[in-house]
Parts: structure tokens; sequence; C-alpha cells
């Protein structure tokens, strides 16, 4: 008896796994058709200073976040292709093409908005990308075409990628060589700690939502915010509170010494075009 339940277990766990195989097969068959076909697209949230004064900088900078605009399913949300894409390799051109038109339109704000334009574009990285033999060679000849200056571009990892092998360690170094900034997202989610921090070679620590969303309302969220501040700014590293929905949590971030945040409360992800008018309406 035992043991035809075991076999009816192992069948569903067969059919779920076919079942999950070919999702993942469709998934990347219509992303290599995405690709070709120009429905990716990039969106980018602003992040911004919170002055010691009280004030507000809204130009401190932006993060660039893909999208990819599906026929029939309509916009489909990172978390929904990035991993097939890790996995079948599309990651690569992906990654290519979202530093690429976050570089050139970071720098036609610059012309469009002088002084109101974001000083700062984050762009998110993956492991696969990092691991491209050629990907220095081909960042540094995308920032020369782009005219990008490097100290502007700031690329974002997860802990989790920045603590992994030596390898990666010798790529983050080769960035920081470039110029270039490097932030770790979504602190606090992974195995690292605090007392690592000082192993990784970044320059702006993105303290996760899960912490900033707590941050008005319990004690303890507060302190390991405060924490992670004391801590970073010890390390000279700067720090991005993520996930801001509330004046309540704005106001709790600001009074930790959080030098920047990011969230709905701001704005929410814009196209480029709207993120002009939004730069331009906070001036
Ligand atoms: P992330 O880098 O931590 O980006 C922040 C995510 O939080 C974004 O989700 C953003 O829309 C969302 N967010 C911002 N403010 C708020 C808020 O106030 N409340 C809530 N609930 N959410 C907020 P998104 O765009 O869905 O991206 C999810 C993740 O996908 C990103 O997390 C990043 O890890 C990854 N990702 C996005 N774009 C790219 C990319 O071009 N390349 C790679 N490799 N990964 C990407
Ligand atoms: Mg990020
Ligand atoms: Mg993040
Ligand atoms: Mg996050």
């Amino acid at each position: 008896e035992a043991k035809r339940a075991g076999g009816a277990r192992h069948l569903v766990f067969e059919a779920a796994m076919r079942e999950r195989a070919a999702r993942r097969a469709d998934i990347e068959a219509q992303l290599r058709t995405a690709l070709a076909e120009e429905q990716l697209f990039v969106m980018y949230q602003p992040v911004v200073g919170l002055n010691p004064d009280g004030s507000t900088d809204y130009s401190a900078g932006v993060e660039a976040l893909v999208r990819w605009q599906h026929p029939v399913r309509g916009l489909v949300p990172p978390f929904d292709f990035i991993g097939v894409a890790e996995e079948c390799g599309l990651i690569d051109a992906i990654g290519d093409f979202v530093l690429e038109r976050s570089c050139l339109d970071f720098m036609r704000w610059r012309e469009q908005l002088g002084e109101a334009a974001p000083r700062l574009i984050a762009v998110n990285l993956s492991r696969a990308q990092l691991a491209q033999p050629d990907w220095m060679a081909k960042v540094a000849a995308m920032l020369e075409r782009s005219g990008m200056p490097a100290a502007s571009l700031q690329l974002e990892v997860t802990e989790s990628l920045a603590a992994q092998d030596e390898h990666i360690q010798v790529r983050l170094h080769e960035l920081k060589s470039l110029g270039i900034k490097l932030a770790l997202d979504d602190f606090g989610t992974g195995y690292s700690s605090l007392s690592s921090l000082h192993l990784l070679p970044v320059d702006t620590v993105k303290i996760d939502r899960s912490f900033v969303c707590k941050a008005d309302t319990s004690h303890h969220h507060r302190v390991l915010i405060e924490a992670t501040v004391k801590v970073a700014q010890s390390l000279g590293m700067n720090t991005v509170a993520e996930g801001i929905e509330t004046q309540a949590q704005a106001d709790a971030v600001r009074a930790q010494f959080c030098a920047k945040g990011q969230g709905y409360f701001y704005s929410r992800p814009l196209v480029s075009t709207a993120l002009v008018e939004w730069l331009g309406a906070q001036r």
C-alpha cells in the first residue's frame, strides 16, 4: 500500500517535472523571438538622495529594470524570465541589450535635462554575464561607444554572487579598475553578513525591501537598518533603502542616516519619456 502511494507520488512528481521542462522550453523559444523582435525594453526607477537637511535629491540616480512586452501575455516581469534566460544562456544577450540601452538613455537625459538629469544609472548583473571571458572588453567598448562616464555606471550584484568564488571576485575588481561602481543588491537576504562586508569590493549597499517595509513599525528591523548603515559608512560605502512605499518608511530610513532611497513612494519604474517628465516636474 505504502509502495503504491510512493509510486503514485513519483508519477505526479515526474509529470510536474515534465510540465516544468516544457514550460521552460516554451519560455526559452519565446524569449528568442522577443530578442529578435524587440519585445524587451527597459524601465527606470528613480533613486533619490535623502539629504541630511531633510530635502530630497531627485536627480541622484535611476535603476534600470528590464521588461518584456509579450504579444499575448502582456507585460512580463523579470522574475518570470530572468531565471530561464540564465539557464539557457540568453541572459548574455539580454544583459548586453539592457546595458547598452541604459547607457544610451542616460546620455540622452544629460543632453535633454542638464543639471536635472540623473547622475548615476544602476544596472543589474547576472552571474553568467560576469563569467563571459570577453565581457570586460565588451563593457569597456560599450562605455567608449556611448560616451558614458564609467563613474556614472553602477552595476548591481547580489550578496550570494559577490561572495562566490575567487573568479567572480577577480571580475568585480576588474570592473572597479575601469572606474565602474558596484552595489550589493538585496542586502540582508543572503548569507553573507555585516562582518564580511569589508571583503567585498562594493561602493554601495542596497538594504532589502523586506527590512525597509518594516522600518517604521518594527524595532528589530530598525536596529538592523541602523547597524547596516553604520557598518557601511565606516567602510566608506553608500547605503540605499529599497522599496520605500510610505512617508513613514521614508522618515524612518532617513532617521537612520540612510543616504538614498528607492520605492513606489517616490516613483514606480517609468519608461524613459515618463522619467524625463517626472524629473522635470520635481524642479
Ligand atoms: P532588484 O534589482 O532588487 O530591483 C528592485 C525591484 O523592486 C524591482 O522589481 C522594482 O520594480 C521593485 N520595487 C521597487 N520599489 C518597490 C516598492 O516600493 N514596492 C515593491 N513591492 N517593489 C518595489 P522588478 O522590476 O520586478 O525586478 C525584480 C528583480 O529582477 C530585480 O530586483 C533584479 O534582481 C531582477 N532584474 C530586473 N532587471 C534586470 C536585468 O536587466 N538584468 C538582470 N540580470 N536582472 C534584472
Ligand atoms: Mg537591483
Ligand atoms: Mg534590489
Ligand atoms: Mg530586491
